[in-house]
This record gives structure tokens, C-alpha cells and sequence, in this order.
């Protein structure tokens, strides 16, 4: 049957896009309850500062990002890319905060002060470029965490600053930008000089304002130009069914570019089958209720359906059906999942 072909090629893991695999592994099992992005103006870039391993298990137990990439070139999907992954936490754009709302996050796995290899660029490069087509976004409105994020006014700082962390750092420099073919940066911190924020971080402020470069030796010297960052034109809006910036749409309105990612949303159709992994739960259009915690049982989270045979119990990728758990096995962190109404 054709649509069974059609479902199995959905639910593959790997789809090929212009260039890039988008590895679905790690797709996050909170997907279905974030809301979808109103506008999309920045891509921030991440470093995650830790292996492959704990990075793609984190991000996606937690939802943190929308792409991870890792040393090899994988690209792996953790949020659907029309949705709110949180990425930026506490942070501010020219005046505008919580960038999450208006931004599409990449996790690279590495380290902010480290050359990743040329493989994994080179997925980034693609990567962002497909995005800057798909929302209208230029070289200067891809930026790294540390450019975005603030910290509020703690023990040692008394002001909001700028300097909160330095992820994402090498992003800035011009050889990485280069390398990435992004021409152009921001040429000051807006927010800093709105004297919205402080700099706290001069060392920071430096590598991403001036030309301090030490990835050199890696990339070789690259260049880029400065943008006044609030003249900056946002992101251009893709009509429905339209067709701006070379990017092909269907009639639907959905975008050609990004394979695998068109239908990205679960089938509506339900298997006969038990739900046994969390894909096959998103699949089948289940969404998750509640996470148990210390206050929060199941009869709270589910009420009367708690033990039903159509609640699901997801724990460490095992998923057990509400009429075969064993109320000593409940976990903290065990998250509840019912069909949606
Ligand atoms: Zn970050």
C-alpha cells in the first residue's frame, strides 16, 4: 500500500536534504507541547561544551534546541523547526527579549574556544544557509548564545549584563564566519549601547565586536564585514504557498527545502500497534500530560485514566501502558502520555 510506504519513509530516521541528513534519533518527545514560533529573526548558535552523547541526550530530554550538530557532519532534529525550543534562556536582542520567541537555536557539539572540524562546519553551513533561505534571515542575524544571553543583576553584578556565558563564542570570529560563508556580523552590541545591559565579559565583548581571531590557524584568515545591528533589516516573512528567497513551497505552503521535515507534525492515521518507543507514541498522536515529581502522582496528572490501558508510562525510552504499572515502579521524572482529544 502506497501510504504504508509513505509512513515508513516518514518515520525513517534519516532523510537527505540539500546536502545535510536530518538524523530524527534524538527528536524531542516534548514536541507536541511546544507552541509554534511567531516570528523567526535570529538563528542563534551554540556550543554545547560537552561530548556528543550527553549533548544529544540532554537537548532532547529537555527540548533545547532544534538541530544538534555533531563532530561528523550528522545533523540531528530535536524540535520541530516551527516550534519554541529552549535554547537562549534569559536573554535580549536590540530591546527585544526572550529570544526564543523569534529564533531558530543550533547546538554544535564543542567547545566555545575550540576549532571543531571542517565536517562539522560544513553541516553547519548548510545547515544555517537552508535557514536563512527558508526565513529571509541575513549573515548579521546569525549569532552566537553569548552575543544574546544576559544575566540579571546578581551578588557581583548589581546592572543586567551582557557576559552571561560565552557560548557559541568562535561564531563570531571572522575565520569561523568565513569559513561558514557568512559575510557580514553585528558591528556593536546594541543592547549595550542602548545601555540596556553591561558588558561584564571584556574579553567576550572583544571577540565578538573586534577582530580577535584565534581560530586562524584552523580556517585561515577570513573576513567580514560590520552591520549597524539596529538598522538590520528582520526576517522577511514566506507567504503562503509564495515562493521568496529561491525557496520552492508547495501548495499547501509547506516548504519543499528541508526533507523530512514536511511532515514533521504525526500522522493523523493511528497504527494497531502498541506504542512502544517515544516515536511511536508521537506518531500515533499521543502528548505527554504531565512529568511525575515528588508532588505531582499519576492520579494528578491523569486522573481516573491513570491506570488505564491507553495511558502510557514513558521512563528511560521504556514505555509501559497505564493497566500493566506497578505503583512501586512510579519514578520521578516518568512522564505521562494520553491521545490528544
Ligand atoms: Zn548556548
Amino acid at each position: 500500500m502506497r501510504w504504508f510506504a509513505f509512513l515508513i519513509a516518514l518515520l525513517c530516521s534519516a532523510s537527505a536534504f540539500a546536502g545535510v541528513s536530518v538524523n530524527k534519533r534524538y527528536r524531542s518527545a516534548l514536541n507536541p507541547d511546544r507552541p509554534v514560533r511567531k516570528s523567526t529573526e535570529l538563528i542563534v548558535l551554540h556550543t554545547t561544551e560537552a561530548p556528543a552523547k550527553s549533548s544529544l541526550r540532554h537537548t532532547s530530554e529537555r527540548g533545547l534546541c532544534h538541530y544538534c550538530v555533531v563532530e561528523d557532519g550528522t545533523v540531528y532534529q530535536i524540535i520541530d523547526r516551527h516550534r519554541v525550543a529552549f535554547h537562549a534562556g534569559c536573554s535580549m536582542w536590540n530591546a527585544k527579549e526572550e529570544v526564543d520567541e523569534f529564533s531558530v537555536g543550533i547546538e554544535c557539539v564543542g567547545y566555545h574556544n575550540k576549532a571543531m572540524p571542517k565536517k562539522q562546519l560544513d553541516a553547519i553551513r548548510v545547515l544555517v544557509e537552508e535557514l536563512q533561505k527558508i526565513y529571509g534571515i541575513p549573515d548579521d542575524r546569525v549569532v552566537t548564545h553569548s552575543q544574546v544571553a544576559y544575566g540579571s543583576p546578581n551578588k557581583w553584578h548589581k546592572c543586567k549584563h551582557r557576559g552571561r556565558k560565552r557560548c557559541g563564542m568562535l561564531f563570531a570570529m571572522p575565520s569561523v564566519r568565513s569559513y561558514l560563508n557568512l559575510k557580514t556580523r553585528p558591528l556593536f552590541d546594541p543592547d549595550v549601547r542602548a545601555k540596556r545591559l553591561v558588558v561584564k565579559d571584556a574579553y567576550l565583548n572583544k571577540v565578538l565586536y573586534t577582530s580577535v581571531d584565534t581560530m586562524v590557524a584552523s580556517y585561515g584568515k577570513g573576513r567580514v564585514k560590520g552591520v549597524d545591528p539596529t538598522k538590520s533589516r528582520a526576517g522577511v516573512k514566506i507567504e503562503k504557498g509564495g515562493k521568496k528567497n529561491g525557496v520552492k513551497e508547495n501548495a499547501k505552503g509547506k516548504t519543499v527545502g528541508i526533507k523530512g521535515e514536511i511532515n514533521s507534525r504525526p500522522p493523523t492515521k493511528a497504527f494497531n500497534k502498541v506504542p512502544q518507543t517515544i516515536s511511536d507514541l508521537n506518531a500515533q498522536g499521543y502528548v505527554v500530560l504531565g512529568t511525575i515529581t515528588k508532588k505531582k502522582m499519576p492520579l494528578s496528572i491523569a486522573g481516573k485514566n491513570w491506570k488505564a490501558s491507553d495511558t502510557y508510562y514513558l521512563y528511560k525510552g521504556k514505555v509501559t501502558p497505564g493497566n500493566l504499572i506497578d505503583p512501586k515502579n512510579v519514578k520521578e521524572g516518568m512522564t505521562i502520555w494520553r491521545k490528544k482529544k
